[in-house]
């Protein structure tokens, strides 16, 4: 595992991406654990990375974020219509 510096780790889990289209909720580096991915597991770039919450009246729904390799975003989606099954 590729293991980032401290300076790294905060700037990023305090970093904001973006702000879901859908909800407006403000997204930052901590609510998708930006500092737990393992990058050593990353074959291909923009990751993609899923963020499901519920914020400001709006119902559970899932915000894919697509990320670079320097941890910018590339693109985002929202989804309202969402199934999870385990
Ligand atoms: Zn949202």
């Amino acid at each position: 595992m590729i293991e980032l510096d401290k300076k790294t780790q905060t700037f990023l889990s305090s970093k904001l991406l973006c702000v879901c289209p859908l909800c407006k909720k403000y997204i930052y580096g901590k609510d998708i654990d930006i500092t737990k991915i393992d990058l050593s597991k990353i074959k291909r770039w923009p990751l993609s990375i899923v963020h499901c919450h519920a914020h400001n009246k709006h119902p559970l729904h899932a915000l894919t974020i697509y990320l670079d390799a320097n941890f910018s975003i590339r693109g985002r989606e929202a989804s309202g219509f969402l199934k999870i099954q385990t």
